[in-house]
């Protein structure tokens, strides 16, 4: 089945969705991935967790890499990641997808100490 992401609010609405099931913000075309039965499970386990006062909260990213052995690829990579460092993102993990022929995907990660602390 397909679920579709709020950039605005990070819920996610099940498809076919043109608006947020949480906000009502208009979803975007793009913004959705193909999820299974148990995947979809899954994400609804996590949304049941919640954050104890205190704690940093984390905020992830997965940013597609080019996948090609050159100059250009280096480049780009220098760019993606001095961009995402200067906004606080921290590069913790590439993860390769199956088949040389495909991309990586770079995974970065920002903290913060949440609201609750004041
Ligand atoms: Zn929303």
């Amino acid at each position: 089945m397909r679920i579709f992401f709020c950039p605005e609010c990070g819920g996610y609405s099940l498809g076919p969705a043109s608006h947020c099931d949480e906000c009502q913000f208009p979803l975007p075309e793009d913004s959705w991935a193909e999820v299974s039965e148990e995947e979809l499970t899954q994400l609804e386990y996590i949304d049941d967790f919640e954050l104890p006062p205190g704690l940093p909260s984390f905020e992830y990213d997965v940013i597609r890499l080019k996948s090609t052995d050159d100059d250009d690829a280096v480049r780009y990579s220098n760019q993606v990641l001095n961009r995402m460092g200067e906004s606080g993102w921290e590069l913790v993990s590439i993860v390769p997808l199956a088949g040389e022929d495909h991309p990586n995907f770079a995974v970065f990660k920002r903290s913060w100490i949440s609201e609750y602390e004041e």
